[in-house]
Order: structure tokens, then sequence, then C-alpha cells
């Protein structure tokens, strides 16, 4: 059943219930409440009589109770009741005479020794209209004795007809305020539900099409239009990531054709000799060793990107592997470069020993091969406040005073084979892997990496690693 459906028809249900109990609160309240008015006023008039008879009350007649007549213009009908349970006087005609409320007066003569209660109640007879009854003890002013009842009547079919309204009036409102808000309710869910069904057939025409490109409609900042936003930011990142895929694919059969290309025509060229060239079988080696390579990188960089890189952590001394670095550095530059090493303190970080090296000698290996004979190369180690100023953070940096990045290339010398100078640096035997591995291994160590260059003056790499506090641990 559609989300619509079942919302109007809890909307219908929740809201029928609750007119429900309204009309019979308000039903029952009017119902008791009215009744009660009527005994009201009859008690009044009982009381009122009573004061205006003129004989002695233990020996009344019919002649003590004037003005009983001007009751039956309002509607009132009395009846005086003597202590045998006969009516000495009356504003009733007819056969009328003598009825009123027998069962409260057989009970009031019953009880004519005390104690005296009045009775209200309802009289209904066949042929005649409801009726409220009062039968109210006449009682002497001096002794607490009985000396009859009056009973007073008033028809009450007006009343009942207004409850009868009021229940009608009722029901009529509910059923109409149950319809209408189903159709409202449909109406507006259809209105907050429209565009997620307008989502959905967005979503559906780009996964039939193919289409990455198209983005669904935003419309305002509620939780739908939140959720069509958060799906143009997948869709967004899905169609990065596909463009980085088909790049990278692209990227990997272009590499592989060069040395595919010296391999094979190495290969022709020994097969037409009919001979084994020994400077053939050198390159072929050399292409197949750039290709092993390439393939090994880009599988670390896969694992990388799946969070599967196999690491052992322990905690690295990075003084100790600085200064590891820096006599491989010795040995890579043999003599042709000044190199620093500058470490403050003790640093310590949680990490890959075998990985943190492969970080640091990839820097090293590039600022070598990009500083001329003669230049500087500086690796240090400091230990600084991270920008949250929460965490200590290990900042290892190598420079150089080679010939510097461009600005432009700067943002993109992390992408995979990205190179500056494309000719020189496949010359060096570099893939533009490098640097993207080193990215890869720091942000698998929780750090990050950025660089600095100025042309003609140098480049510096800074690797953030977050410092190793046992304490916090
Ligand atoms: P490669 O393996 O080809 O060296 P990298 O990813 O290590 O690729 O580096 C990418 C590019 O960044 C290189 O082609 C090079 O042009 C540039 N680069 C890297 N390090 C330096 C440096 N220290 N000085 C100048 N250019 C550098």
């Amino acid at each position: 059943m559609p989300i619509r459906t079942r919302l109007t028809i809890l909307y219908g249900t929740i809201l029928t219930a609750m007119l429900t109990l309204f009309g019979a609160a308000v039903v029952a309240v009017v119902a008791v409440a009215l009744p009660r008015t009527v005994d009201d006023v009859l008690r009044e008039t009982a009381k009122a009589i009573l004061e205006q008879s003129t004989g002695p009350i233990d020996t009344f007649t019919i002649r003590d109770f004037p003005n009983l007549d001007s009751l039956s213009d309002v509607g009132v009908a009395v009846q005086i009741i003597n202590r045998e349970g006969v009516a000495v006087n009356t504003n009733l005609k007819g056969n009328l005479i003598g009825f009123l409320d027998s069962d409260s007066l057989k009970k009031s003569l019953a009880a004519l020794n005390g104690p005296y209660v009045e009775y209200q109640t309802t009289v209904r007879q066949r042929g005649m209209r409801p009726m409220r009854v009062l039968t109210y003890p006449i009682v002497g002013l001096e002794s607490d004795q009985v000396f009859g009842f009056i009973q007073l009547a008033r028809q009450i079919d007006d009343l009942e007809g207004a409850i009868q309204t009021l229940i009608f009036s009722m029901l009529i409102i509910g059923i109409v305020g149950v319809v209408l808000s189903a159709v409202a309710g449909a109406a507006i869910t259809q209105r907050v539900l429209g565009p997620v069904d307008q989502i959905t057939r967005t979503a559906l025409e780009i996964s039939r099409a193919d289409d990455l490109n198209r983005r669904v409609p935003v419309t305002g900042n509620d939780e739908v239009g939140r959720m069509g936003m958060a799906f143009n930011e997948m869709l967004e990142r899905l169609t990065s990531l596909f463009r980085v895929q088909q790049r990278l694919v692209a990227d990997v059969s272009h590499e592989l054709r060069t040395p595919l290309t010296v391999i094979r025509g190495n290969a022709e060229l020994m097969y037409a000799m009919g001979c084994v060239d020994i400077e053939s079988v050198e390159a072929i080696v050399k292409e197949s060793e750039r290709m092993t390579r390439m393939v090994s990188n880009l599988l670390l960089l896969s694992q990388a990107d799946s969070g599967q890189l196999p690491m052992k952590v322990k905690s690295l001394d990075m003084g100790a592997i600085l200064e590891d670095i820096e006599r491989s550095a010795n040995i890579m530059s043999a003599g042709r470069h000044e190199i620093r090493i500058n470490v403050c303190g003790d640093l310590v970080v949680r990490g890959d020993e075998d990985r943190m090296k492969q970080v640091l000698l990839n820097l090293v290996d590039n600022a070598i091969k990009h500083t001329p004979n003669d230049g500087r190369i500086t690796i240090a180690a400091d230990c600084v406040m991270g920008p949250d100023k929460n965490q200590q953070q290990v900042k290892l940096s190598v420079s150089d005073s080679g010939p510097g990045i461009p600005a432009a290339d700067l943002p993109y010398v992390f992408d995979r084979f990205y190179r500056v100078d494309k000719s020189r640096s496949r010359e060096l035997g570099g893939a533009g892997l490098g640097l993207a591995i080193v990215r890869s291994i720091v942000e698998a160590h929780g750090g990050h990496i950025d660089v600095e260059s100025v042309l003609g003056e140098g480049t510096t790499f800074n690797v953030w690693l977050p410092a190793y506090e046992p304490n916090l641990v």
C-alpha cells in the first residue's frame, strides 16, 4: 500500500477517534447539565410556592396555594399532595389530575418519618411528552414533620430535541471533518511526497540511460529538499569517481604501452636477427622491471583506497627513523648534495615502520632527483600543536633547493600519473605514482600531506601525523 494511502488512513482514523471522543464528551456533559438546570428551576419554584402559601402549613387546603394556574402558563405542572397521597391542589386539568410521578410519590410517602429526600426523575409515558418531575417534601416550620409533598413537572422534549440536534450536528460536523481532512491529508501528502516520486523517477532514468550527468530537482530546504541535495551530491561524487576511474584506466593503458612497445620491438629485432642481442635483452629487462614496479604501485594504491593496506602498527621513534633516512639519502645522493637533518625532541607516532620509511624515501628520492648537484636537502621533524589545538602532531618535512614546482601544477602533484615535466620524469624512471602513494600511506596513518614551492628557490613537502601520547590512549 503506498505511503500516501497509509498516511491518509492513519490521519482519518486518528481524527475520527478524536472527534468521536470529543463529541461523546460534549453530548454527555450537555445531557447531564440540562436536566440539572431544569431541576434547579423546579426546586426554586417549589420553594417560592411554599413561601407564598397563605394558610398554616400543617392544615393546608386548596385555597392556601394561590396562583398555581399562572405556573401552567410557563409550562410547569404543579400538584400539592397531602400525607395521605391525595392531590389537594393542582394546576393539572382533566384526566391528568393525580398523574405526575406516582413512583416517587410512593417512595416519599413510605419515608414520611424521614429521612426526607427530594426525588428528581424523568417520566416517559406512552402518548405523552417526556417530563422532568421533582417531588419535594413540605416540612413544618418548627417541627421536622412532613405535611405533604409538592410535585412539579416540566416537559423536556425541547431539551431532548436540543440534545438530539447536538448529536446530529456533531455527527455531520464529524463526518464532514473526517472527509475534508482525508481529502486535505491526501493532497498534502501528495504535495510532500510528489518530489520524492520525482527523485525516484529521475534516479531510474539516470540508471536506465546510464547518464550520470543528470541531477534530481531540489525543491526547498526541507527534508525532501535535503534528500534531493544529498542524492545530487552522491551523483556528483559518483561522476567524479567514474571520471577518475576512466582516467586511471586510460593512464594505465598508456603507461603500459611504452614498455610493451619497447619489449616487443626488441624481441622482434632479436627474432629478425636470429640471435640474442645483449642490449635488447637489457632493454627488455629494464622495461619489465618498470612494468612490475608500476603494477605493484597500483596494487598498493588500490589496497590503500579500499582501506586494506597491510600495516604492522607499532610506536615509532621518528628521530631514529630520520637518521636511517639521512644515511640512505647520503648513499642515494652519492655526495652530490648537502644533506641536513634537523630533529627537535622525542617524536613518537603510531605506524608501520616500513611504510613510514617508504614515505620519507620517496620524498627524499624526489628531492635528490630534482635538485641540481651541490644543492641542499633538509630532512626535519618537529612536534607542533594540531589545528584544533587538541592534539600534538609530528611534522616531518623534506625540503630541497631545487627548481621548484609551478603553482599551477601544485594542486595536482599528488594525483596518480601526474608529472610536471613528463619527458624528464620518465627519463628519471618515474611514472607519476610516487606522491600518490606517499599521500595514501600518510592518510592511512591518520595524517595529511601538503607541499610548498617557490620557483627557483625550492620545494618543501610537509607530512603531519598525530603524535603518540600514551597518556591519552
Ligand atoms: P614520479 O614518480 O614521476 O617522480 P611523483 O608522484 O613522485 O612522480 O611526483 C610527481 C611530479 O611532481 C614529478 O613528476 C615531479 O615533476 C614533481 N616533483 C615531485 N617532487 C619534486 C621536487 N622535490 N621538486 C620538483 N618537482 C617535484
